[in-house]
């Protein structure tokens, strides 16, 4: 046996991690259930690197070099489970058994703790950047045991891209950590792309910008703080045009139907965020506002019946309109900014609730490159982190909490215009809600309190004594102490 690393399940991302492999210098072992994506993928890209093709499982895994490391890239849920049963019982001791599909982790964990149950390693690993980082350098998010990472590690950072010289791969956490920062990742993807979209939305209808002059102002803002991929695909799609009915040439974005869709890992995170009690409502506006676009029937309803009146004046002129682009700029940041932090706060509620002990730091710094959501910023995050781990939120970091300090003001001024014109600005007002939440001392939940115990004795505890506390509320009036006295 020779082969370094093997690879079963060759669609685009199999076929571009494995090409990936062996252009880096690993001997790479070839699997498919159809054999003819091996096939296409010897003759179209064999001489790209060593390639070690087999046309069953059981030569597939006899050549590998023990302990035999084998990558998964089938599609997610049922068949990752098919191929992992049909490829244990050719293991031996100590093989690691990597599923790079996006899983969910709960998925990865309950494969992790059956495979560790025979003495092999499985290593659920988020792979970010699709099909072309797949090929040229993805951001890879390994979870599993520490050991198995010895073995692997270097393989994956090899295949990785770089930045700055590091790459944007590194060990997460035991078993579903890697498959948990994929999820939230891509949840934080949904929130910055619902937040573009509203600036977007914003700029055009309240200023009357053409999709042209808007591409140049998010090139613009591509220089500063915002600069990402995210921002800088924005710009492209915005000048892209298409001939019209007519064949005149049309701004693609006017052309493409106004409903956005959605795979579900938006979802998935929000569902987990509820089940840990992290607020992230940055991530779950996204979700809904995708939900809400997608409602087509629904809306086209609402919009026959034309009941539902909006706001008259549709748009901002002279002094109102002055400043306008800089103040959405600031909110989007600021927006953006509290978007991460709900994401990271999430990733440590994993982390405790599951024993993980993620280097929140360290996931910045492997989304810097290879993933949709690199951006410059992400250094600041690894910096905010690297000064102190244990930081409660990273809007607490002094960098952090200026940015949001200093465009407070703009970011008030955009929801309160974005409220005044009827446009939906939910992921801006939210982020500023949330921001306003944690920073004041109360919030109307003591009220709350109250009224739980009225209607259902569900206690509450006072600022003036420790304790747990009842009032008689259909009795006396008076108040018990519940706690153990
Ligand atoms: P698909 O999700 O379309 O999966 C196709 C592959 O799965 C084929 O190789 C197919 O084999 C194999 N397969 C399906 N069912 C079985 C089965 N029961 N037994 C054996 N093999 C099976 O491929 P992609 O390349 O798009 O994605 C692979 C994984 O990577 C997925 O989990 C996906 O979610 C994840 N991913 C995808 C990204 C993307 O941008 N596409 C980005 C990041 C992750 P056959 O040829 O025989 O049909």
């Amino acid at each position: 046996p020779r082969a370094d690393i093997g690879v079963t399940g060759l669609a685009v991302m199999g076929r571009n991690l494995a090409r990936n492999f062996a252009r880096n210098g690993h001997v790479t072992a070839l699997y498919n259930r159809t054999q003819s994506r091996v096939d296409e993928l010897i003759e179209q890209f064999g001489d790209e690197g060593d390639f070690v093709p087999s046309t069953d499982l059981k030569s597939f895994v006899a050549s590998l070099k023990r302990p035999r490391r084998i990558m998964i890239m089938v599609k997610a849920g049922k068949a990752t489970d098919a191929v992992i049963d049909e490829l244990v019982p050719l293991l031996e001791e100590g093989d690691i058994v990597i599923d790079g599909g996006n899983a969910h982790f709960d998925d990865t964990r309950r494969r992790e703790q059956a495979l560790k149950a025979k003495g092999l390693h499985f290593v659920g690993t988020g792979v970010s950047g699709g099909e072309e980082g797949a090929l040229n350098g993805p951001s890879i998010m390994p979870g599993g045991s520490k050991e198995s990472y010895e073995a692997l590690g270097p393989i994956l950072e090899s295949i990785a891209v770089a930045v700055d010289g590091t790459p944007c791969c590194t060990y997460v956490g035991p078993d579903g950590a890697g498959h948990f920062v994929k999820m939230v990742h891509n949840g934080i993807e949904y929130a910055d792309m619902q937040l573009i979209a509203e600036a977007y939305e914003l700029l055009r209808q309240g200023l009357g910008k053409t999709p042209a002059e808007l591409a140049d102002v998010f090139r613009t803002w591509n220089e500063g703080d915002l600069e990402s991929f995210l921002i800088e695909i924005t710009a492209r799609v915005l000048d892209k045009t298409h001939p019209g009915a007519d064949g005149s040439p049309v701004p693609l974005v006017d052309l493409i139907v106004d409903a956005a869709e959605q795979k579900g890992t938006g979802r998935w995170t929000v569902q987990t965020a509820l089940e840990l009690g992290v607020p992230t409502t940055g991530i779950a506006e996204a979700v809904f506002a995708r939900s809400l676009s997608g409602s087509v029937d629904q809306r086209k309803a609402v919009q026959a019946a034309g009941t539902l009146v909006g706001p008259t004046g549709g748009s901002l002129a002279g002094a109102e309109a002055e400043g306008f682009v800089d103040a959405v700029r600031d909110a989007l940041y600021a927006s953006k900014v509290v978007a991460y932090a709900q994401g990271f706060d999430m990733i440590q509620a994993g982390s405790d609730q599951y024993g993980w002990d993620v280097d929140k730091g360290a996931m910045a710094t492997i989304w810097r490159g290879g993933c949709i959501i690199r951006a410059q910023f992400l250094n600041r995050i690894k910096e905010a982190y690297d000064k102190d781990a244990h930081l409660a939120s990273l809007l607490l970091d002094e960098y952090f909490a200026a940015a949001v300090g200093n465009a407070q003001d703009s970011w008030r001024r955009v929801v309160a215009t974005a409220v005044r014109l009827g446009i939906p600005v939910p992921g801006f007002s939210s982020a500023l809600s949330y921001y306003d939440g944690l920073r004041r001392e109360r919030l109307g939940a003591a009220l709350v309190q109250g009224q739980r115990d009225l209607f259902g004795a569900h206690t509450y505890g006072r600022v003036d004594k420790p304790g747990t506390f009842h009032t008689l509320w259909s009795g006396d009036g008076s108040e018990e102490r519940q706690d153990a006295h």
